[in-house]
């Protein structure tokens, strides 16, 4: 175990990096570390995590009661409390706001498709906790029913959590959820995630148990049909060939239903082009086109032309 005096260093590091890289703005986030003793050490609340000072943490006993410090205890203390109290072997969580991420979970979008094969044997998935007011206890329950079987977790509407036996290894999680999402996000714009066959998913898994790596729980044996099974991590990994490559235009749903709409109010078979100027689009409006769709405008441009 790390001496007191380092950790609270080290927390000091962590919330400047958490700061720099602009995964927290303002007084957002909060970290805390286990002691000896049934002890918690916890940033304080209402301070920039970017420029805390060692002296400014705060202990608590594992019920959140204040032992020492000067400040009072970080307002998520609740949701740390519940990750100590169902993962024993945790030493460390870190809970940011990093917006990539975020936007995923204020989409409702868990990151729980395998597409990278380190995410895939270091975090596994990526679930969204229900949404909880933050400070209440709504929020350390919602966390409660994902943190026995995941690392990484996004918050609805909220943020990221991400936990491990050392505080660094938390840290670098969360730079992964980050990252991941990140990554997932530039390939959902380009219009379509590949993902890794089911087979390679449980090569990964085997992986995973041959190398040590520590997940709390394995992913899960299939594909989920009927919602997450909490007991392991559930991974999008499709079975059969065909099905690997998924068109994420189709996400938009919203958008396209729209675009459908306005296709349909020209009324006859067959695909009619698309009137811009019908007015269902104000003229700042943003639509976005398929390249078919296009092509097939500027087709009809030209033909009107000659
Ligand atoms: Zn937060």
């Amino acid at each position: 175990m790390q001496t007191e005096e380092r950790l609270r260093a080290d927390i000091v590091e962590v919330g400047r990096r958490l700061h720099e890289r602009g995964f927290v703005a303002s007084n957002d986030g909060n970290i805390s570390v286990r002691l000896e003793g049934d002890r918690l050490l916890t940033t304080p609340t209402g301070v920039s995590k970017g420029f805390m000072t060692p002296d400014m943490m705060v202990t608590t006993d594992l019920a959140g009661g204040k032992l020492t410090g000067e400040r009072e205890p970080s307002s998520e203390i609740l949701m740390h409390l519940a990750v100590y109290e169902n993962r024993p072997e945790i030493k460390a969580v870190v809970h940011a706001h990093p917006p990539t991420a975020t936007g995923f979970a204020v989409a409702g979008i868990p990151l729980d498709r395998a597409v990278l094969a380190e995410v895939v044997t270091t975090l596994g998935s990526i679930p969204i906790a229900d949404y909880g007011t933050p400070s209440t206890s709504e929020l350390a329950d919602a966390v409660r029913q994902y943190i026995r079987a995941h690392d990484g977790l996004l918050l609805a509407n909220h943020g990221a959590l991400t936990v491990a036996d050392e505080l660094f290894a938390a840290y670098y999680k969360m730079e992964t959820v980050e990252h991941f999402a990140r990554i997932s996000l530039v390939a959902r714009q380009l219009g379509r995630e590949r993902l890794l066959s089911r087979e390679e998913v449980n090569r990964l898994q085997d992986l995973r148990d041959r190398y040590g790596i520590a997940a709390p729980a394995p992913i899960c044996p299939t594909d989920p049909e009927n919602g997450p099974d909490l007991s392991c991590q559930t991974l999008e990994a499709p079975a059969q060939p065909g099905e690997q490559v998924v068109d994420t235009q189709a996400v938009d749903s919203s958008r396209a239903g729209t675009r459908d709409a306005s296709d349909e109010s020209h009324g006859g078979s067959g695909r009619q082009p698309l009137d811009l100027g019908s007015g269902l689009l104000g003229s700042d409006e943003e639509i976005r086109l398929t390249y078919r769709e296009l092509t097939a405008l500027i087709a009809d441009a030209v033909k009107q032309l000659q």
